[in-house]
């Protein structure tokens, strides 16, 4: 696994705030303080995130896991012993101890190979004429993944509601914000309105079908997102990876509504191609278990 050059696509989105995105993946972000850096997730491990960091900071480093899915910490082995600290949800601890099965790497990275194929012909046509794309977010070319493992790395912190990170000149606040898996955290900086999202907010489609998601606590606290003063929100997936207070109250809505059961979904299926309900809103979509019969029938 030799990834080329600019397998990341890192660069400054607020000040002291930097965007380390793997396009058309994963989102992580390095908040710089004046004496710790914290990055909020490692990515797919496909490359090497701590070159990433180092570039942008010799401050001694803070890892924060928005939760344990595969693909929020897929950098956190590289950085054993370059990482101060590897800080989780308390709810999370157990989760993080498994690696990622090698069936799970094999899908992924036949998806990551047909995202590349599909973007590429986008691109065409994108140069033909519709100019919407932009290099910064460019799908990159998937390297050889034969070789590529996610492995289980302990926290060595656990976190907690309330808990507050001081990076030195600014402080986050952690959030327990369970919906898409039990161990989400949100970091939250009150003096900015920056708001960390991790997979609580996304630009495309929100996974609330998979195991551990929970409809009804993705509605509450998506509701408690809704109710701070967010003027940035930073989300986990996607092109367009950050938002305002508006989008925030709009997925708080839509998930009220898929909660109350006063949506028309459709049958669709997700990157996997597990078969789920999707329920479409403006510029986002939420995916439920195909197997629970939506209140209202399309
Ligand atoms: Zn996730």
């Amino acid at each position: 696994m030799t990834p080329g050059p600019g397998w990341f696509s890192a660069r400054e989105t607020g000040p002291g705030v930097h965007l380390i995105a793997e396009p058309g993946h994963v989102n992580s972000y390095l908040v710089v303080g004046d004496s710790l850096a914290l990055l909020y997730d490692t990515g797919m491990g496909i490359g090497d995130i701590g070159r990433e960091v180092r570039a942008l900071t010799g401050l001694p480093l803070l890892v924060v896991n928005s939760h344990h899915h595969y693909d929020h910490r897929g950098g956190n082995a590289s950085l054993v012993g370059e990482a101060k600290e590897f800080a989780a949800h308390t709810a999370g601890a157990d989760l993080h101890g498994s690696p990622a099965p090698r069936d799970w790497l094999e899908s992924y990275a036949h998806i990551a190979r047909g995202l590349r194929e599909r973007y590429e012909e986008l691109h065409a046509l994108d140069t033909a004429g519709f100019f919407l794309t932009d290099s910064r977010i460019e799908v990159r070319p998937v390297p050889e993944l034969t070789h590529w493992r996610i492995e289980a790395v302990r926290p060595t912190r656990l976190l907690h509601e309330g808990d507050v990170l001081d990076l030195g000149g600014r402080r986050l606040h952690v959030l327990h914000t369970p919906g898409h898996s039990p161990d989400g955290i949100c970091l939250w900086e009150p003096e900015t309105g920056l708001l960390l999202a991790g997979d609580t907010l996304i630009s495309g489609t929100f996974f609330a079908h998979i195991p551990g998601a929970d409809v009804p606590a993705f509605a509450d606290s998506t509701r408690r997102l809704a109710e701070l003063p967010v003027a940035t929100a930073l989300l986990g997936h996607n092109l367009r990876h950050r938002e305002s207070a508006e989008f925030v109250s709009r997925v708080a809505e839509a998930f009220e509504r898929v909660r109350d059961g006063l949506t028309r979904p459709g049958r669709w299926a997700d990157m996997f191609g597990t078969a789920v309900w999707r329920h479409d809103f403006d510029g986002f979509a939420v995916l439920t278990v195909l197997d629970e019969t939506p209140a209202v029938h399309p």
